[in-house]
């Protein structure tokens, strides 16, 4: 879905930490927040999430606008840096988690969960404990987890800075293939230019609370 950030400003003490920003992120694109550690991207994507309040500005979905909604009317899906997997469960079951929390059939569930298993090639892996499998694994499971809840949009904070180098590498390229085949709506939030690069079809370069560029990979003229 679109979404229109507008005007927003958020402070701590008096310290602006996102300054009056504004950008119309368009349904099916891959859009990087570029900037170093303490810039604010968490802090942006938790506004969008509904876990922050801004000070200022709105949020606009398809037209709808969600700034006072809480977290769960938003219908988004985050995946995290540590995948905040629950560790006592096999794959399937922290698959299909977020659907029994909404009461849906026992059959549905697991078409659901089966098929999202296979956009991400991990249906050998479905009966194992989440504790026993690899962190590229893991990071899989996770955004099974949240393609699974079908969201509007999709936060992403750096979910492969805890990945190796070469893991790291496929798990791009994945994340890629993926996101085109849902014709997702990714905000991904990332220090690394080489990562941003790789993935954006846009790149926001957040830089003293403000989007300092905005511009396609090749656009762009100068990083942090
Ligand atoms: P990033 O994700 O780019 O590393 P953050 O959004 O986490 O940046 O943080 C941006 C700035 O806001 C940092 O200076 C951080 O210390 C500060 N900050 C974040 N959350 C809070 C909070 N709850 N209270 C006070 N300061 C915060
Ligand atoms: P629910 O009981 O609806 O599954 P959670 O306790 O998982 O809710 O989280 C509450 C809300 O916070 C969710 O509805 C969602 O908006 C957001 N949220 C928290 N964690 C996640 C996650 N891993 N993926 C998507 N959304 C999340």
């Amino acid at each position: 879905m679109m979404i229109e950030l507008q005007e927003i400003t958020k402070k701590y003490g008096s310290k602006v930490v996102l300054d009056d920003i504004s950008e119309k992120i368009e349904t099916g694109e891959f859009f990087v927040i570029l900037g170093p550690s303490g810039a604010g991207k968490s802090t942006l994507l938790k506004i969008m999430a509904g876990i922050e309040k801004p000070d200022k500005g709105r949020i606009i979905v398809d037209g709808k606008d969600i700034t006072n909604l809480p977290p769960e009317k938003r219908n988004i899906a985050m995946v995290f840096q540590n995948y905040a997997l629950y560790p006592n469960m096999t794959v399937y079951d922290n698959i299909a988690f977020p659907l029994k929390m909404k009461h849906i059939k026992k059959e549905e569930i697991d078409k659901k969960v089966k098929r999202v298993a296979e956009l991400l090639k991990i249906s050998d892996i479905l009966n194992m404990p989440v504790t026993r499998i690899s962190g590229g694994q893991q990071q899989r499971v996770a955004l099974a987890r949240a393609i699974v809840r079908e969201p509007s949009f999709y936060l992403l904070d750096e979910p492969l800075s805890n990945l190796d180098a070469r893991v790291r590498l496929i798990a791009r390229g994945e994340l890629k293939r993926i996101q085109k085949e849902l014709n997702g709506t990714f905000i991904y939030v990332t220090h690394d230019q080489k990562e941003a690069m790789s993935l954006a079809d846009r790149i926001a370069v957040l830089h003293e609370g403000k989007f300092e560029q905005v511009g396609k990979p090749d656009e762009l003229y100068e990083f942090p």
